[in-house]
């Protein structure tokens, strides 16, 4: 009986662990690009290289960069017909989509226009909406980002502590090189606002450390690669 239990618990970590690498094959296989605004209109592309027959759901955030606020969340499919992506390597040229962002709906400001599909992110996309001076962002470039949590393994035994002296707090609290980014600075990556409040014994040059509440969270976040804006 108790040797049943067991292969059973073992056959579920298994099948967990498989899970897992599945999920994180599968986001590293959608690709896709914000190219621009045309008025109101987004327009971009996104594809899953496995499935490259079928249309994939865009989902597009709109953060105000002042804020740090998600002022709109939208789906879109991702199903039009984009003559200039080239069909030998992308199956069908159905992987179009447009949104209406609604812009005289929103409070002029500077606004970043992000997407994912099923976790993985687009690039981001800048908006003066009503051509107004306020702190926008400064692209420093596409940055290696990863993830921490309180867990021994992950914070070094350091817990919530950070070296700056703050408590982590999660969609908040990133760790950085100090030589590439001050600590105090204001990033946006991915359409969050971070503060550079850590340090960390791995992360070195273009990369940021994202701080997360649990160990989970940070498995799903993995290895991931944004473009991160100085707010100032
Ligand atoms: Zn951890």
């Amino acid at each position: 009986m108790k040797l049943k239990t067991f292969i059973h618990a073992a056959l579920l970590t298994i099948m967990f662990t498989l899970t897992n690498i599945i999920t994180v094959f599968a986001s590293a296989d959608m690709d896709g690009y914000l190219d621009r605004l045309e008025g109101d209109t987004l327009v971009g592309w996104a594809w899953d290289r496995n499935d490259p027959g079928n249309a994939v759901d865009v989902t597009v955030a709109v953060t105000r960069v002042l804020t740090g606020q998600v002022v709109l969340e939208q789906d879109a499919t991702a199903d039009g017909f984009r003559p200039d992506l080239d069909s030998e390597t992308y199956g069908t040229q159905y992987h179009g989509f447009t949104l209406d962002i609604g812009w005289d709906q929103l409070e002029p400001g500077i606004y970043h226009i992000s997407a994912s599909v099923n976790g993985a992110k687009l690039n981001t996309l800048e908006y003066n909406n009503g051509d107004v001076d306020e702190p926008s962002g400064r692209s420093l470039g596409v940055f290696k980002t990863t993830a921490y949590c309180p867990c021994y393994s992950c914070s070094e035994g350091w817990g919530r502590h950070t070296s700056s002296g703050a408590l982590a707090t999660s969609q908040h609290t990133v760790a950085v090189d100090p030589r590439v980014i001050p600590i105090g600075s204001r990033l946006m990556i991915d359409g969050t606002v971070y503060t550079a409040e850590d340090v960390g014994g791995g992360v070195r040059g273009n990369h940021v450390d994202i701080y997360y509440n649990t160990h989970g969270e940070t498995r799903q976040h993995g290895v991931r690669y944004s473009e991160v804006y100085l707010i100032g």
